[in-house]
């Protein structure tokens, strides 16, 4: 059942009408310094993915939006800077007190809270593969794509009938928890494991096993994932655990860096690491990926990375607000909000492009259409809004029903990935 506590940090909407400043220069001046712990949840009125943009440009996050008002996560220097701005910012609560109230009182070292335990720590999900495998060894097998900053395999699971075959089928790829705290997600792509294993006596889904190969990698940050929850309390971390941490998802190769969508400082949450592909993670990501062009073709043709939170489904491209540019025609892009529309269509997901949210560079999902014309989107899934820090700390009676609400979506990607 749902707790108390659960509530206690929800956000209301700011309903006030203040309007915003010009954005000065000086909001893209030095971004200071951000652990999810030193930070407050602030709602913002009245933004756009312009001011989005520029509040993200100080190294204070943007969590969701609703109607406009952004919910962000700053340091009080971050919040001072918006301020000075021309932003209006109201203090919602404060994240680590937050994240004590959401962990409970009781901890469990190395592992989720007590009331937390229906979700899969690191250990579980690797166990979790090793029993789908052995319980179908002829459907499923597990690989390694690469070791994490800290040398932890990021294992890969792969679906298919005659699995240990390279047949020539249309591939698909389904790849979560790049966010160390977006734990929901590691239950995605475990729900889509089972799903296409457990049901393969099932006609609709041994057709899509028969002819397709689907590819599930259920956490690609590990040591984020368990730093955040190992010492019995969430630590709202985000980054992997190379020095201060790099946000796996602004490191990767697209036009890296490119415009201002993730910072160059290395205690902000969206820091994008020393260089493309600086973070051994996102490295792991772009081998498995360049080993599945095989004679000059790209084998995979979908993809969905999934993250939390805010209910969307967004396509390319992050960098730019435009909708047609360099490595998009109109016609990709109309196939794009197509396809995106009837997947939001079955999970009640808002369908937008990317920049709809917020300028993003370096991202999976730029990487992903820019470098091999992938069919990727990048789904943000439960709550809707207005959570603070909280939304990314769902109780685990939501998994069955959160991770289901997608299998229609996902099926849409299965068939589109042979048209
Ligand atoms: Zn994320």
């Amino acid at each position: 059942m749902f707790s108390s506590r659960r509530r206690a940090v929800a956000v209301a909407a700011a309903a006030c009408l203040v309007l915003l400043a010009p954005i000065q220069a000086s909001v893209s001046a030095e971004p200071t310094a951000t652990a999810a712990q030193d930070s407050a949840i602030y709602t913002v009125p009245n933004t756009d993915s312009q001011t989005r943009t520029e509040i993200n440009r100080t190294g204070a996050q943007v969590l969701s939006v609703s109607a406009g008002v952004a919910t962000v996560e700053a340091t009080a220097a971050q919040a001072e800077q918006l301020r000075a701005a021309g932003f209006a910012l109201r203090e919602e609560t404060k994240v680590a007190e937050a994240l004590q109230q959401l962990s409970g009182t009781e901890r469990v070292p190395g592992d989720f809270p007590p009331d937390d335990q229906g979700f899969h720590n690191y250990d579980e999900m690797v166990a979790e593969l090793d029993a789908t495998v052995s319980e179908h060894p002829d459907i499923a097998a597990k690989s390694s794509i690469g070791t994490s900053f800290e040398g932890r395999d990021i294992p890969v699971l792969k679906i298919s009938d005659n699995v240990a075959q390279d047949e020539d089928e249309p591939e698909v790829l389904f790849n979560c928890n790049q966010h160390a705290r977006e734990h929901l997600t590691t239950e995605m792509c475990l729900h889509i494991a089972q799903r296409f294993t457990d049901n393969y006596t099932d006609p609709a889904i041994k057709d899509v096993v028969d002819n397709r190969e689907i590819w599930v990698i259920p956490v690609v940050n590990p040591d984020g994932s368990i730093y955040d929850v190992e010492s019995g309390q969430y630590q709202g971390w985000r980054k992997n655990r190379q020095d201060t941490g790099t946000d796996l998802n602004r490191n990767w190769g697209y036009l890296w860096g490119c415009c201002g969508g993730s910072s160059d400082n290395p205690d902000a949450e969206t820091y994008r690491g020393t260089a493309e592909w600086s973070a051994p993670e996102t490295a792991a990501m772009r081998d498995f990926i360049d080993s599945r062009v095989v004679g000059g073709t790209q084998q995979i043709k979908a993809a969905i990375d999934f993250h939390t939170y805010s209910e969307l489904v967004l396509w390319p491209f992050g960098h730019t607000f435009d909708d047609v540019t360099d490595g998009m025609t109109q016609e990709e892009y109309d196939r794009f909000a197509r396809i995106g529309g009837e997947m939001a269509g079955s999970n009640g997901y808002t369908p937008q492009q990317s920049s709809d949210l917020y300028i993003t560079d370096g991202d999976s999902l730029d990487w992903m259409w820019g470098q091999h014309r992938i069919l990727a989107f990048t789904f943000e899934m439960y709550p809707a809004e207005g959570g603070g820090i909280d939304g990314f700390y769902p109780p685990d009676e939501v998994i069955q029903q959160e991770t289901a609400r997608n299998d229609g979506a996902v099926d849409i990607l299965l068939r589109e990935a042979g048209a």
